[in-house]
This record gives structure tokens, sequence and C-alpha cells, in this order.
């Protein structure tokens, strides 16, 4: 079902190099703090007459990431969430590394497997899914999707009998996640048995449960819970004679970091207790944040300024409407922008040690909402210098619009492979 995961960083490197959506592409080879040192030379030798926002994708952070979750969760097989950003390069580098995908569209299932990807390696993971959308999925051979209404397995038997199924529950605890899911999506306890039934009699497999803790959570006994109810509903399942269960889908929730491996022993330690026993049992996630969130830096350009007093407020050409649209729909915050001050401070584009003012950034629009950063340190900086967003990878892009003529959705990426060793 799965290729074997790759582990070694200089193997990564070939596979990524060769990988769909990479492949043909201008790859920079990068030390690894040399980031801000390339998006300088990007800037200055590509985007100084354009000036438009662009990202920087670094592809050994991908490998390493890739490494990091392999070395804390080997047994748990990751199927990327393509809507946390679905840019084909990274997309490419994810199915070359061995991660399968959790497609939630139409779209999504064409994107991954226009990369070579086999359908065997996707998991249809939206609950509710367009009759056009699950018949699209039974034609490209995608035979495993999630469900937690009955309406659903109504659909499933009539377009795509022969798929496999997931129960999503809800998950018992999303408290302290940053985006909970619950309210729309998992099935009650109460809920469990009647769905079982219905999938039986309507002659549909149930092969195992899935969850979805909450997006971005740092409440990690928050996967311990629901892997206790995942347990509850194998045992229901057993009671009412159906085929023995054996994947259990731990969802995303994961944010790499120091945090990760705390988050993959709650995982580790609750499949411990709650299926010790369990022959054959396959465990799946679906991180999203995880992989995205650091491989991705974005640079947007100052192209106007307003000085009020002490109080310094710029311009730039992408904001809430555009990447940094998580800011509203992912309750983020952005994380600390570098200056790279290439118009009006050469000497020193960093501004290392100079004075900071109080500062406002405003994205392009003209929607007073369109704000990124309010009472934010910054040097003084001039129309036609740079920020430099690092993190932007997760829930940015994705949901990026066209609002106001600002084509903040196509915002362009360069790629760079740093050296993580
Ligand atoms: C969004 C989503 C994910 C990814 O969540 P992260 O918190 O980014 O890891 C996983 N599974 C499903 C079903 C989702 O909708």
């Amino acid at each position: 079902m799965f290729p074997a995961m790759v582990l070694n960083n200089h193997k990564s490197l070939q596979t990524i190099m060769g990988a769909p959506g990479v492949k043909g592409k201008k790859v920079t080879a990068i030390p690894k703090d040399g980031l801000t040192d390339f998006i300088r030379s990007v800037v200055i030798s590509e985007k100084q007459e354009l000036k438009e926002p662009f990202y920087v994708l670094d592809l050994g952070v991908v490998a390493s990431l890739m490494d990091n979750w392999t070395c804390n969760l080997p047994t748990v097989r990751p199927f990327y969430a393509v809507k946390c950003n679905p840019d084909p390069a990274f997309l490419g580098a994810m199915a070359a590394l061995g991660s399968g995908f959790d497609c939630a569209s139409q779209a999504e299932i064409e994107s991954v497997l226009s990369l070579g990807v086999s359908p065997d390696r996707i998991i249809y993971a939206n609950t509710c899914k367009p009759e056009s959308h699950i018949k699209c999925a039974a034609a490209v051979g995608v035979n495993l999707a999630t469900f937690d209404s009955k309406d659903e397995i109504e659909k499933i038997q009539k377009f795509h009998p022969k798929c496999a199924l997931l129960l999503r529950i809800k998950a018992p605890d999303d408290s302290g996640c940053r985006c909970p899911l619950g309210l729309k999506f998992g099935t009650l306890p109460e809920e469990v048995v009647p769905l079982l039934q219905a999938a039986q009699s309507a002659k549909l497999t149930v092969l195992g449960v899935s969850f979805h803790v909450g997006s971005g959570t740092t409440n990690f006994s928050a996967y311990r819970t629901a892997i206790a109810a995942v347990k509850t509903v194998f045992d229901a399942a057993s009671r009412l004679g159906l085929p023995k269960m054996h994947v259990l889908n731990v969802g995303g929730g994961f944010t790499a970091g120091l945090d990760f491996q705390d988050a993959a022993n709650s995982v580790k330690s609750a499949i411990q207790e709650y299926f010790d026993n369990e022959q054959g049992l396959t465990v799946i996630a679906e991180p999203g944040r995880f992989f995205a969130e650091s491989a991705f830096t974005l640079a947007t350009n100052i192209f106007g300024k307003r000085v009020r007093g002490e109080l310094r407020e710029y311009w730039i050409n992408d904001g809430v409407y555009g990447s940094m649209n998580c800011v509203l729909n992912d309750h983020a915050t952005v994380n600390n922008p570098m200056p790279f001050a290439c118009t009006s401070n050469r000497g020193n584009p960093a501004c290392r040690g100079m004075r900071t003012y109080c500062s406002t950034v405003f994205g392009p629009t003209c929607d007073a909402l369109d704000m990124v950063l309010t009472g934010h340190q910054l040097p003084e900086l001039q129309v036609n210098d740079w920020l430099l967003f690092p993190k932007m990878g997760a829930y940015t892009a994705a949901a990026g619009s066209n609002f106001n003529g600002f084509n903040t959705a196509a915002i362009t990426t360069s790629l760079a492979y740093s050296d993580q060793d």
C-alpha cells in the first residue's frame, strides 16, 4: 500500500529533486541558515523590478520534517492534508518522501493523482461529499473515505459501493486547539451503533475510525481520550458482528517544534494502552500544519508608508485577503517579520541594532480590516524595502483571494533546499 519512508537526508535530496512538481524546476541548494541570504538574492536578481510578493519553499525542511515524523511516530503513516497547502512542488516532494494524501474534493484528488500518486495512497477525508465528487473517486479508484451520517452512507452505496469507510467520530475533548472542528464533524457516541448498522445493511465495509482533535492543539491528552473513544467503537463493531476493524486514523492537529515529541508520545502511549493486543492494526494520520507551516517563507514588498508622530505605518502587497487570511481564519498571529531594507539601508539590510518604532502593517486592499500587524516594533523602513514572514506555509496561500484586484491567490514560489545536517 505504501512505499518505505525515506530516512536519509542525502537520499531525500535525490528523491525530492526527481519528484513530480519539482523536477525540471530551479532548486537552489543553500547552507543550513542560508534562507534569508537566498531570499535577498532572489529579491535582488529577479524581483527588484516586479516587486511582487513571493514564497520560498525550503525542500530541505520538508525532508527533515519527514525524518522527524518517522523518528517520533514510526508506525503512524502520514496522509498529508492537501487543504493546508496545495503547492504542487510541495505535494510532489511529500509524494516522493512516501506520504499518502488526505483529499477533501475532486480537484484535490485530481491534483494528487496528476503527480503520479496511486489512488490507494489517497483517503477522501471529507465526511459530506457532493455526488459528482463521489463518482469521480469511484472512477479513479480512490476507495477509502470518511463519513459521519446516514445520508452519506446512502450516497456512497449508490455511487461508490466498493468504497471502504472510516467512521469519523467527534473527539471527546477538543479544548486547547486553535481551530476546533467538532461542531461540524464527527458522530456523537449515541450515533455510532445506528451508523454502523446502517453501513452493514448497505453492505459497505467500515475498516476503522478517524477523528481530529482540532488544528494546532496544545492539549495532547486530547489524543488519548479520542483513541480511548475509538476503542469503544471497535468494541461496538465486534458486538454487532461486523468484520473486525483495523484502521485507526488519528487525524491532524500536530505542530512541528519542540512540543511534537509530547504529542507523539501521547499518541503512542494511548495506542499501547487501548490497542496493545490488537493484531494487524494500521495507524494513519492526516497531518497538515506539521509539514507545511515552517517549510514556506513569504516575502512581501513595502509599497506605501505613512508617518504619524512616532507611529510608522506600512502597506505591503499581501494581506488578510491573501496569505494573511490565517489571521482571520486560522486564529494565527503572523510570526516576527524580518526586514530586508535593500533600498534604504544597504549596509545593514537586516537593520540589526537599529532603533525601532511602534509600527502598523497593512495589506493592500481598501478594507480597513486588512491589517497584518499592529503595535509591532520595527526599524524605520522605506517604500520598496521588503518584509519577510517565516513559517507561512499552513492555511495561508491556500485560502488567498483576488479581492480588490490584488491576486494574492496566485503568488509564485521559489524553491530552495537547505542542508539540514
Ligand atoms: C484540516 C484537516 C486535517 C489537517 O489538520 P492539521 O491540524 O493541519 O494537521 C486533517 N484531517 C482533516 C479531515 C482535516 O479536515
